[in-house]
């Protein structure tokens, strides 16, 4: 909230620094977002999110593909800054997240024949409570870039998840599943799901799986960061 509240004061100083930025920046300072740890290529990038699923699901990766700009450690100045984004109403930063993850997607090759974007819906007591999604604001800046529709009205939540946060590995892996409902509006599609931080990959297993059972062709992933093992 405070933070909030000083960027609202002073839109122009870095939310991890508080230095003032310069014109070319946004949110956040040159040198804080040294320290975000960005993958170097999108395939290096695709490795390590296989790698943190399979070793939750086993050797299954229930994706096409997967993209994902940053490691994502705790304490870090990137966990300050998506915190910023989920819980304190910036939520132009996650169109600014999505924006800079599709250039980099494009910067990689061929995505593939991706026809809509679809953000991991929050249950709607949640969005009321947060008032916004952020996944759907970095799927906002997502089809910016990519020039494919966001699609959020195909995936609904069925029914409310307690919150991730707290709960040991074995309870997340279990939680999300049978969580989601996807419309018939995905059939035949390459579908782009869309979430701000994979950590184990479940609730992104589980929403695949709904809009796989809806007939959706193939569904690939796409996070701002994916959790380093610490
Ligand atoms: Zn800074």
């Amino acid at each position: 909230m405070r933070e909030q509240l000083l960027h609202l004061l002073f839109p122009h100083v870095c939310l991890v620094c508080q230095k003032p930025l310069l014109p070319d920046e946004e949110y956040c300072c040159a040198s804080c977002m040294e320290e975000f740890e960005p993958f170097r290529t999108p395939s290096e990038a695709e490795y390590v999110l296989r790698q943190t699923v399979v070793s939750h699901f086993g050797e299954q990766f229930p994706f096409e593909r997967g993209w994902c700009r940053y490691q994502f450690h705790k304490k870090s100045a990137l966990q300050q800054v998506l915190h910023s984004m989920k819980y304190e109403g910036l939520f132009n930063l996650g169109k600014s997240f999505g924006r800079q993850l599709g250039e980099w997607m494009l910067s990689g090759g061929d995505i593939g024949d991706i026809g809509c974007i679809v953000p991991v819906p929050l249950h709607h007591l949640k969005k009321t409570e947060r008032s916004y999604n952020q996944s759907e604001k970095i799927a906002e800046g997502l089809a910016q870039s990519l020039k494919q529709p966001v699609r959020s009205e195909f995936l609904v939540r069925k029914r409310y998840t307690v919150s991730q946060t707290g709960l040991s590995a074995e309870a997340r892996k279990q939680n999300p599943a049978g969580a989601f409902l996807a419309t018939e509006g995905v059939c035949g599609c390459h579908v782009l799901l869309v979430d701000d931080v994979v950590t184990t990959g479940a609730t992104l297993a589980a929403a695949a799986q709904a809009l796989r059972e809806s007939g959706a062709e193939k569904v690939s992933l796409a996070a701002v960061a994916v959790a380093a093992k610490e």
